[in-house]
């Protein structure tokens, strides 16, 4: 498929990922018509080959803040324009949305029963990109695949998903993705996966896949990697034992969003 309309000189948006952890974002001075809110992301190989990995649409929506436990909001609340109480978005149940762009949402966390999070708004717009619903790539060398479990939390950041792409490269085995946020970057019960810097993965329980994980998140820019509590956890280095949440999945987050060169061509 030509991705380059070469009449124009028209192209599309492109994440380039580099085996040795450079990500560059390129941006052409004109957009393929269609494209305007897609990315493209193709990870270059070890020996240079460049694999076209996958196309993901973006939106956007107002960068929050990590969340925090809050008592129910009040039903008569004049700044609320959206109370849905049939939410079924993982662990979502109800979904409160403010005028100013704050997002309060209910369900099951798994530690502290039911509990409302508050994500609240900057005043400022970040992308969003809707996560393939699998990436199950094999060429030659390079491997990158994932499923997701029956998590909703579809949606990541645009540049984060370049750094789980390269991290699945490096890792060369299948993960399982919990997912990171949901469309309006908010990511309950993860108080921590706002606009989506952070991803959650299974474990395999084998100290060198899982090490090979933790490790790939880390040379991939996500900046801690929270692991959990068990006599197990502790065979395991490069990531924090955080607590008992963790030993039901890896935690990578605060993704490095500055790590990334934005070239215009
Ligand atoms: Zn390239
Ligand atoms: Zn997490």
């Amino acid at each position: 498929m030509a991705m380059v309309d070469y009449f124009s000189g028209a192209g599309i948006a492109t994440y380039h990922i580099y085996h040795d952890g450079k990500i560059e974002k390129h941006i052409p001075q004109e957009i393929l018509k269609g494209y305007e809110q897609k990315y493209k992301y193709v990870y270059h190989d070890k020996d240079n080959n460049e694999h076209e990995i996958c196309i993901a649409d973006w939106h956007t929506t107002k960068k929050k803040r990590n969340g925090v436990t809050v008592s129910a909001p009040n039903r008569s609340d004049t700044n609320i324009i959206e109370y849905k109480e049939n939410v079924n978005e993982g662990d979502t149940q109800k979904r409160v949305k403010y005028a100013n762009g704050d997002i309060a949402e209910y369900g099951k966390h798994p530690t502290r029963g039911l509990i409302w999070r508050l994500y609240r708004a900057f005043d400022e717009e970040i992308e969003i990109v809707r996560m393939p619903d699998e990436i199950n790539y094999v060429k030659g060398s390079v491997t990158i695949k994932y499923r997701f479990s029956n998590t909703k939390r579809r949606y990541t950041g645009p540049s984060p998903l370049a750094g789980f792409i390269g991290a699945l490269a490096e890792i060369g085995f299948e993960l399982t993705t919990t997912g990171s946020c949901f469309y309006e970057a908010s990511c309950f019960p993860s108080a921590e996966h706002v606009n989506g810097k952070s991803v959650d993965t299974s474990y395999k329980l084998d100290v060198n896949q899982d090490q090979k994980i933790i490790n790939a998140m880390a040379k991939f820019h996500f900046n801690e990697r929270f692991i959990g509590i068990k006599p197990y956890f502790y065979k395991l280095s490069n990531a924090i034992n955080k607590d008992a949440l963790h030993n039901t999945h890896l935690h990578s987050g605060d993704f490095d969003f500055d790590c990334i060169t934005e070239i215009e061509n």
